[in-house]
């Protein structure tokens, strides 16, 4: 009797909390259908990525419920997650296909690195501030991300040991393109980086490394939290 009785309290309270959960499915459905599709975003790939990444185990707790929506979201330490539409709209100018090797400088709350892991099974992502580093490494394990590593450092100079790169995203706002990212850039690679000063417009830039020369290409104007250089 007395277990009965426990049962359908706990059944009831489990019930209730459900019924006040948003349902994430439904919201990241809606956002890629009226955020991402809507304003031009074709890539099936990419398309299919932002509808499987949770996005909103990304954010911190108190802003889960907004997760889905239309804007970039503080991550702590200053930082934000990128709004949904600008990650897609990255990852399909970085025009990445499987078994490609992408370098993300910025990894934040890690979505981004999440995305490229759904595309492709090489992701690398650096990452200067030691907590958000340490953080993200946390996440990654947590939802089973095996094939992104983290390192902690100043990604102005990239990442020498595993270049060159198919494809580099930049999350962070660079006042000129670092020269050390291009050199790791593979032959017929793209960048894609958003360059400006940190109260200025700022360019999202398409950089093309096409028989050793370089082209750059000016997307769109962005906002982004400034690229911040290592003291030495
Ligand atoms: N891609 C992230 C967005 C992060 S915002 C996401 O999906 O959540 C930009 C991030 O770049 C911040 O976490 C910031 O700490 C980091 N950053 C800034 N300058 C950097 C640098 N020189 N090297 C590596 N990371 C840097």
């Amino acid at each position: 009797m007395k277990v009965i009785w426990i049962l359908s309290i706990a059944g009831i309270g489990t019930n209730t909390l459900l019924f006040f959960q948003p349902k994430f499915e439904i919201l990241r459905e809606k956002m890629v259908k009226y955020q991402i599709e809507a304003r031009g975003i074709k890539s099936e790939t990419v398309l299919s990525a932002m509808r499987k990444v949770p996005r909103h185990e990304f954010v911190p707790e108190k802003y889960r419920r907004e997760a889905y929506n239309d804007y970039p979201l503080p991550i702590g330490h200053g930082q934000t997650i990128s709004q949904p539409y600008i990650v897609a709209l990255m990852t399909e100018l970085a025009d990445i296909t499987k078994g490609e090797k992408v370098l993300e400088i910025g990894a934040g709350s890690g979505y981004q690195a999440a995305i490229l892991a759904e595309i492709t099974d090489s992701v690398y992502t650096i990452e200067i501030i030691p907590e958000l580093a340490k953080s993200v490494r946390k996440r990654f394990l947590q939802l089973g991300y095996k094939n992104i590593a983290v390192k902690n450092a100043d990604g102005y100079y990239g990442w020498k040991k595993f270049a060159p790169f198919d494809a580099i995203i930049v999350t962070a706002a660079a006042e000129h393109v670092p020269p050390p990212l291009i050199r790791q850039l593979n032959e017929g690679g793209k960048m894609v980086i958003p360059v400006g000063h940190q109260f200025q417009v700022q360019n999202l830039m398409v950089i093309e490394k096409k028989d050793g020369k370089i082209r750059c290409r000016n997307v769109l104007p962005v906002r982004f939290v400034p690229l911040v250089r290592e003291k030495k």
